[in-house]
């Protein structure tokens, strides 16, 4: 007999969804813009990836929005994953400022585990910011919108 699935665990959000709903978010407000090197790709957004500052396997920063930042999936991401650990210190300095990074490399010490509520209620954020960040598009705002998501 097939075992009856908790329906709440069921629904729960898997990680990559939660990913796809974060990178979407994070590169709507950079206007789909690479951080690199400034190319547009609205029009062809699977060529932009979202890139993490502190490694994506520290659970704890994989979905904040100041450790990802948009960039085109060749050649800019993966010049980024290839710069030293100094020039690549430089880089997010340079994006998110000093300041930001070193509290974001603080919050990747620690660990993060997500519940199944925890995971629907940052699934419901993202969309909520998704849907924010439309609006200030079709309100006529242009360029980068990341200060928009701070002021929430
Ligand atoms: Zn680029």
């Amino acid at each position: 007999m097939p075992k009856k699935k908790d329906k709440r665990i069921a629904n729960t959000p898997k990680a990559a969804y939660l990913w796809s709903l974060c990178s979407k978010v994070v590169r709507e407000a950079d206007d789909y813009t690479c951080r690199k090197c400034g190319k547009n790709w609205r029009y062809e957004p699977g060529f932009l990836d979202g890139a993490h500052c502190e490694g994506r396997r520290k659970g704890s920063v994989k979905y904040v929005y100041t450790n990802v930042l948009s960039l085109c999936r060749i050649p800019c991401h993966s010049w980024f994953d290839e710069l030293s650990s100094y020039d690549h210190n430089d880089f997010v300095c340079e994006q998110i400022g000093e300041e930001a990074y070193e509290a974001l490399k603080l919050q990747a010490r620690g660990m993060l585990k997500l519940t199944p509520s925890d995971k629907r209620e940052l699934a419901r954020g993202f969309r909520e910011d998704l849907a924010f960040l439309h609006k200030c598009r079709a309100t006529g705002e242009t360029g980068n919108l990341r200060h928009r998501l701070e002021e929430k």
